[in-house]
């Protein structure tokens, strides 16, 4: 479980790209604290941001994109803080991967076929100073161990003889090679089969609680996320609406759209004719509606919803909402998940 030092702290960022029409506002005035040893959930649907918060955070941007406000506060293991969007190459360079890692699902099949995974290893580390073959397959087969691959073989092989599951196990081991302090997982599970899934949640779950690093995960699968998540953030257009531990999001929400994500969840209980999802689109981020984001599709909108936009309130221990109608929202989910108040 987390720990209550902040190891990074984003504050009011915002990011856009520019388009043939104009600047796409794919981030905007976002805030979290993700703390030591704390595993962080994004949801939201395709297109809300969540990719490019976290490419953003290890400045990863593809060019078209600009950062027009915000600070991301790393705190090192001395205790002094750096912000990143201010680091010199040669400091980000250090940054990536010893500090902060990315395991990304594009990455499983964009490893280069020629190369065996030890030299991905070697590679690696000598991009960060180390040279030490002996202390690199160490510490590699170290890791193998823990994410359950056999390490010998696995060491030596190429991509192509591995499944799916075994190369993002690999991928795994190799960001945490240089032991950094946040892994950064885009959608880790989601083109693996159901039995490789849960090999992978297991392997996090347990390397998580030995190594104590601070995870920011992507997850569309709702339940990963429960399991997985200390704390659970939705986004939604940009906008990070919901925050707050994992059982108080899901149990007992506060903004609409996080209820919307819960509703639309299958239950085993209920029959295909209860099973609502959220109608309409997301919105245009080039011209966003004005107000809450949300109001076009929310149950609960009224005038102001179009008007004002709501501001980021605590609604509980460890747990914020930006929503108009949170009381309603919290009445109904009661309601929904028969959780105690
Ligand atoms: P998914 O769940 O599908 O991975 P996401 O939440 O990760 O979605 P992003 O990929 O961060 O969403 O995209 C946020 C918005 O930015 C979307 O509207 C997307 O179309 C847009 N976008 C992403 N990359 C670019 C780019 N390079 N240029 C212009 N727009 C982009
Ligand atoms: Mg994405």
């Amino acid at each position: 479980m987390s720990e209550n030092k902040v190891v990074l702290s984003v504050q009011d960022l915002s990011v856009h790209y520019l388009t043939q029409r104009g600047a796409l506002k794919a981030v905007s005035h976002t805030s979290f604290d993700l703390h030591k040893g704390e595993t962080l959930a994004l949801m939201g649907e395709s297109g809300c941001g969540k990719s490019t918060l976290n490419l953003a955070l290890m400045r990863l941007l593809p060019g078209n994109a600009r950062v027009p406000n915000g600070a991301i506060v790393y705190t090192r293991r001395d205790g002094s803080t750096v912000d990143v969007l201010k680091m010199n190459q040669d400091r980000l360079r250090r940054f990536r991967w010893s500090e902060c890692a990315m395991v990304f699902q594009a990455a499983l099949n964009s490893l280069n076929p020629v190369l065996r995974v030890r030299d991905m290893f070697y590679d690696t580390a000598r991009a960060h100073g180390e040279t030490n073959h002996h202390k690199v397959r160490r510490r590699a087969l170290e890791l193998f161990r823990k994410v359950r691959l056999d390490p010998e073989r696995v060491f030596n092989a190429y991509p192509h003889e591995l499944s799916g599951g075994m190369r993002q196990r690999v991928l795994i081991a190799l960001g945490l090679l240089l032991d950094p302090q946040i892994v950064i997982l885009d959608e880790p599970t989601t083109a693996v089969d159901i039995l490789t899934q849960r090999t992978i949640i297991d392997v996090l779950l347990s390397i998580k609680d030995e190594l104590n690093f601070s995870i920011i995960f992507i997850s569309h699968d709702l339940s990963v996320a429960a399991e997985m998540a200390d704390t659970v953030g939705t986004m939604y257009a940009g906008e990070i609406v919901e925050l707050g531990p994992v059982n108080d999001m899901f149990y007992r929400p506060r903004h609409a759209y996080t209820m919307g994500l819960l509703e639309a969840i299958p239950r085993l209980s209920a029959g295909a004719e209860e099973l609502t999802s959220i109608p309409g689109s997301p919105p245009d981020l080039v011209e966003p509606p004005s107000g809450c984001k949300f109001h076009i599709r929310c149950p609960f909108a009224t005038d102001i919803c179009a008007k004002e936009t709501p501001p980021m309130e605590v609604v509980g221990d460890g747990h914020s909402a930006a929503c108009w109608h949170a009381d309603q929202v919290y009445a109904r989910a009661l309601q929904f998940t028969g959780a105690e108040s």
